[in-house]
């Protein structure tokens, strides 16, 4: 679509968005014909000959025949596809790359099907971002983007696959270097920087260039928030060390990686004035606990750009912090399976965020979900009883779903395991809010806990913090069931000095704080210990961020496991703790 002799992509959008029930209908006959004939499909339409088939007759044929299916369900045929099995098991195209999705949520890592498919629409869901946010928030073109972004390490399977994170993939992939050409926008650190496999000397590299060209830098992005968070509380401690460096056009010894000093420093040459403006800048920030570093050392920047919803949440405050006036714009909601959903109001607050479903990307379906009055729940499984999934078509606004996916990349009727809300429409596109992940994360008994669930307990539980000019860095938890009556340990870090009464006050709020009826009755009852809340020592969850790129996370994607029973983790958590508090008085004001 033209406008003024350039591509339209809002306007294509808003064609798409007025049609999407025939666009899911088309994308579902478009993947189904793709991959006719492949082993999985065989498995369910058997001899029928889906190719002359009738759209609609498709779409009710595929959902009366093909069951729901989970990663459990796909893992034996991804196994196969990894070890080089080419026969057509999951998709008729030959699948190259593996991603792994973060697993931080799920416990482990998973391989999923990466295809030209999933770079081309990263792409196209980027564009779509960007022509919104630049109706609101209009950046210059040519200028530069400080992108705090990170390949992780890949490596090949047994039948020669590339395995890395499906950001990883399209990093080195041509659509990244259109998008940046497309969009008149060009990030500050050249590729051998993004992807150097040590996201130390990455960040540092990131910082150098960015102050390099801080006039030019027009946003500052990363794919999730925890990203930017953490490479700025690095900064606190760089900045000295950055400022010399583009003093002398010198690169610091902590640099090692031969291709990625020879390309920084051919981008730096010695700058004497800029480096003492950003020491001076650096000095008065430093007074205010860097309050509003980022519009400070980036005057130019219209905005802060990340995924800062769900999981990301809780750095929020932080994120303000750094970013003081300029506005927060939440990034869109994908996951390795699929993109799912595009912010298309870049000025609503993270806290309101909704994204409108891309209905050619994939054929969604919706699972509805009601949440069983607490004292009726008697499953061990979650807190909702669920319905048969619907078509997009035909989803109800406030009703909350967990989503279903089938995608190019030869997933079929998967479940994502997110749990969304219908917020509103775009048109005839739901618009949806990130509820959590489905899965339990705290349980020892018949008290069921989201990591939803914990977020909140752990916001209520470190107000008191706020009082002692102390903040939390991260946090959490594990469901010990190791000894009778079993029990819930969380575990924060905390930056500034805080008395032992104000933390033995925040460890008996969280316990009141869930509101599970299960939990509450199985407190009562002492069925469920009391709470307990360890401190740990200052740079323990680096020291988790660290174990987790050792095994192959990427940065990029990484979020911190809200709930662990990963033996290494748990480890690292008990050795680091020096302070521990058991909640008392359950049910009782102290
Ligand atoms: P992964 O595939 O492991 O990188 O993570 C994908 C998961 O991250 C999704 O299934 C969501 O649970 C979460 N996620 C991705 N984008 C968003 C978003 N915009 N808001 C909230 N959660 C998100």
């Amino acid at each position: 679509m033209e406008r003024n002799g350039e591509y339209d992509i809002i306007g294509w959008f808003d064609e798409v968005a007025e049609t999407a029930d025939s666009v899911q209908t088309q994308t579902l006959s478009q993947i189904l014909r793709l991959n006719y004939g492949v082993e999985y499909l065989k498995k369910w339409f058997r001899d029928i000959n889906i190719q002359e088939m009738e759209e609609n007759a498709l779409e009710s044929l595929f959902t009366s025949l093909v069951p729901l299916a989970s990663h459990a369900d796909l893992e034996h045929y991804i196994q196969r596809i990894a070890d080089g099995d080419d026969a057509p098991l999951l998709t008729q195209e030959a699948i190259t790359n593996l991603s792994l999705s973060s697993g931080t949520t799920e416990g482990r890592q998973k391989f999923v099907p990466f295809t030209r498919h999933s770079s081309k629409t990263t792409l196209q869901i980027f564009k779509l971002a960007a022509a919104y946010r630049s109706r609101i928030y209009p950046i210059r073109e040519g200028g530069r983007i400080l992108e705090l972004i990170y390949s992780s390490k890949q490596f090949k399977t047994k039948g020669g696959l590339t395995v890395g994170t499906a950001t990883t993939h399209y990093y080195a992939s041509e659509e990244f270097k259109i998008k940046q050409e497309q969009t008149k926008s060009f990030t500050c650190s050249p590729e051998a920087v993004i992807s150097s496999g040590d996201y130390n000397q990455s960040t540092y590299c990131h910082l150098l260039l960015g102050l390099h060209f801080r006039d030019e830098v027009e946003f500052i992005t990363s794919t999730f928030a925890y990203s930017i968070v953490q490479a700025f509380r690095s900064f606190e401690e760089l900045w000295r060390e950055i400022c010399d460096d583009i003093r002398e056009g010198s690169l610091s010894s902590r640099i090692t990686i031969t291709k990625v000093r020879n390309a920084v420093l051919d981008i730096i040459s010695p700058n004497p004035c800029l480096a003492s403006r950003i020491a001076s800048t650096c000095e008065e920030l430093e007074e205010k606990d860097w309050f509003c570093m980022i519009p400070k050392l980036w005057p130019n920047a219209k905005y802060v750009y990340s995924i800062m919803t769900g999981s990301m949440q809780p750095y929020l405050r932080k994120l303000r912090h750094y970013a003081g006036n300029l506005p927060l714009v939440s990034a869109d909601y994908g996951s390795t399976e699929s993109w799912i959903g595009v912010n298309v109001d870049p000025s609503s607050p993270p806290e309101k965020v909704t994204f409108a479903v891309m209905p050619n990307f994939s054929y969604f379906e919706f699972i509805p979900l009601h949440r069983q009055s607490q004292q009726n729940s008697n499953s061990n499984t979650d807190d909702f009883i669920e319905e048969d999934p619907v078509p997009l078509s035909q989803v109800k606004l406030g009703q909350e779903y967990e989503i279903v996916l089938t995608t190019f990349t030869g997933l079929y009727r998967y479940r994502l395991g997110d749990v969304v809300e219908v917020a509103g429409f775009h048109k005839k596109i739901p618009k949806l809010n990130f509820i959590c992940r489905r899965k339990l994360i705290l349980t020892v008994n018949i008290d069921k806990n989201t990591e939803k669930d914990l977020q909140l307990v752990v916001e209520r539980g470190s107000q008191a913090l706020s009082k002692s000019k102390a903040e939390l860095v991260d946090f959490t938890s594990h469901a010990d069931a190791a000894k009778q009556p079993g029990h819930y340990v969380i575990y924060w870090e905390i930056n500034g000095e805080v008395e032992e009464r104000v933390l033995r006050e925040c460890c008996r709020e969280m316990d009141a704080s869930f509101v599970d009826h299960g939990y509450v009755v199985s407190r009562r009852t002492n069925s469920i210990g009391p709470l307990e809340l360890c401190i740990v020592e200052k740079g323990t969850f680096k020291k988790i961020l660290e174990h987790f790129i050792r095994n192959g996370a990427a940065l990029s994607q990484f979020k911190i496991p809200r709930c662990t029973s990963n033996q290494v983790l748990l480890k690292i958590l008990d050795a680091s703790t020096i302070k521990r508090f058991r909640s008392t008085a359950y049910g009782q004001e102290l």
